[in-house]
């Protein structure tokens, strides 16, 4: 699995797509959203603001109202692509060794991501 925690990525598939959002279709500009956590033996990822679930918790501990809260489920890697701000757009990304030292680049435009 090439993404993990902190990268940026783009949504491709379900009801999270990019090109279900306002800012793609107001401005064709390509949300990206931040990888939260990465569990690369499930190749699942869970994005910040993607496949959000809402859970009703029940009173408990300082929390005494309890209440609704948001928590993101983790999606599968193969619905995202890593984000390129150069290209601003999901892309596919390679690795590049130079003096032994492993960078990940975009396929695209060869920038280090
Ligand atoms: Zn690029």
């Amino acid at each position: 699995m090439k993404i993990k925690k902190d990268d940026m990525v783009v949504v491709i598939t379900g009801k999270d797509n990019y090109k279900n959002s306002k800012d793609w279709l107001d401005n064709k500009k390509v949300t990206a959203h931040k990888v939260l956590s990465a569990d690369p033996k499930n190749g699942k990822l869970v994005v910040e603001g993607v496949s959000v679930a809402t859970k009703h918790q029940k009173p408990q501990g300082q929390n005494k109202d309890g209440g609704i809260i948001k928590v993101e489920t983790p999606i599968y890697a193969s619905k995202v692509m890593l984000y390129c701000p150069k290209c601003k757009a999901g892309v596919r990304a390679g690795y590049k060794v130079e003096d032994g030292k492993k960078t990940r680049v975009c396929k695209k435009c060869g920038a280090e991501i």
